[in-house]
């Protein structure tokens, strides 16, 4: 099987799934129970954890919240933002996660949500970001993504929260695209105040992510609600027995991710290269993302004639692909519809996702499907 559909999901590594066993079949106590050694040993994986994490995303440890990932960490974060605020203005861009754009429309009539405009390359237009801070006086929180799901659409995240910031709103990215593909540093974003991810994406467990929260003189954690009620655990902002063998896989899969950051990036960027020479001259296939500010490996592959949904049922067997995020998966790209991309055209697009755990015989693989019959 080809598994290119990176940005759905990864495969476990079987070294972070070493790690975690012993917390399932042996030392399976609660984290948060007293006095015997496994529930003392498992509270003593979850410390160890959280600090391996913080060293590799370079934030304290108590500003970790763990989750059960991205979907979680996005709600937690904005509707307990908004609730905080009651009224007022939110900035997003129209190409967000499904977790955020949707949490966004749940939200109270009091709140407006305005959409920043893109450029062609898709990033945000900036005169646009500009304009919505000076006609909107309320703006309390900017949610912007890193890394686009659909077409590995990179924002500058340094630039865009310091705007935000400086303008008075707190910053929000979900980041969840861009671990163990970019390198993350929480410190050298002193305007991003939340962060979301999910570990699944980086060859971790599904199902545990974390929100990151901002710690800072002006006691930033002081205005967030937790939105499960019922447990103190993650200083009250997260009720629910810890999942101790998701988050030492997590701490496991970030450490690996982060070691090998260079060397993946190097051997991807290696892959895009042969991928893009392979597809050069082929006059069936083009790229829709290609002169996007995007990540190495993610690719909006418009095969002329092909029905993406017919196609991807038919070739199920041998390769794993999707027509956009897994989230969104009945509708068609909204980032590349957003992008201007005629509707027709998409049908006919294709999502590869690549990392480092593909080959350039894949690549040759798949693309000796499109074959022009001579
Ligand atoms: N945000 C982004 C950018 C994603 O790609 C995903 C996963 N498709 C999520 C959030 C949601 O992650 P999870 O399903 O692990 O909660």
């Amino acid at each position: 099987m080809i598994y290119f559909d990176n940005a759905a999901t990864t495969k476990l590594l079987p070294e972070v799934f070493d790690s975690m066993k012993t917390y399932y079949l042996d030392d399976f106590g609660n984290p948060n129970s007293k006095y015997y050694s496994f529930a003392t040993t498992a509270k003593n994986a979850v410390d160890e954890s959280r600090k391996k994490i913080s060293e590799n995303l370079r934030c304290r440890t108590d500003e970790i919240v763990f989750t059960s990932g991205a979907t979680e960490s996005n709600n937690f974060i904005i509707k307990s933002v908004s609730e905080f605020y009651g009224k007022g203005t939110i900035i997003s861009t129209p190409i967000e996660h499904s977790s955020v754009s949707e949490t966004l429309m749940s939200l109270s009539k009091n709140i407006k949500v305005v959409y920043t405009k893109l450029n062609l390359n898709g990033t945000i237009n900036l005169d646009h970001y500009l304009d919505i801070f000076e006609s909107n006086k309320d703006v309390f929180l900017t949610t912007i993504n890193f890394v686009n799901s659909d077409t590995g659409i990179i924002q500058d995240l340094k630039m865009i929260s310091d705007i935000a910031n400086a303008k008075g709103s707190l910053f929000h990215s979900d980041i969840t695209q861009s671990v163990g593909k970019i390198a993350f540093n929480f410190s050298i974003y002193p305007n991003v105040d939340f962060i979301s991810l999910s570990a699944h994406k980086f060859h971790g467990p599904k199902g545990i992510g974390a929100a990151i929260i901002r710690k800072d003189s002006n006691g930033l954690k002081r205005i967030l609600r937790p939105i499960h009620h019922g447990g103190d655990q993650e200083y009250g902002y997260r009720g629910g027995t810890l999942n101790t063998p998701g988050i030492v896989g997590m701490a496991k899969a970030i450490e690996i991710a982060c070691e090998n950051l260079d060397k993946n990036i190097k051997y991807v960027k290696n892959l895009d290269k042969y991928f893009h020479n392979l597809i050069e001259d082929k006059k069936n296939i083009s790229l829709l993302n290609k002169d996007y500010e995007k990540l190495p490996g993610y690719y909006s592959l418009w095969i002329l004639g092909l029905n993406n949904e017919l196609f991807l049922k038919k070739v199920s067997n041998f390769v794993a692909a999707s027509t956009g995020s897994a989230c969104s998966n009945s509708k068609p790209s909204k980032t590349l519809i957003e992008l201007g991309h005629d509707l027709n055209i998409i049908r006919e697009t294709v999502r590869i996702t690549l990392d480092y755990s593909n080959t350039k015989l894949e690549i040759e693989e798949f693309l000796s499907l499109f074959e022009e019959k001579k």
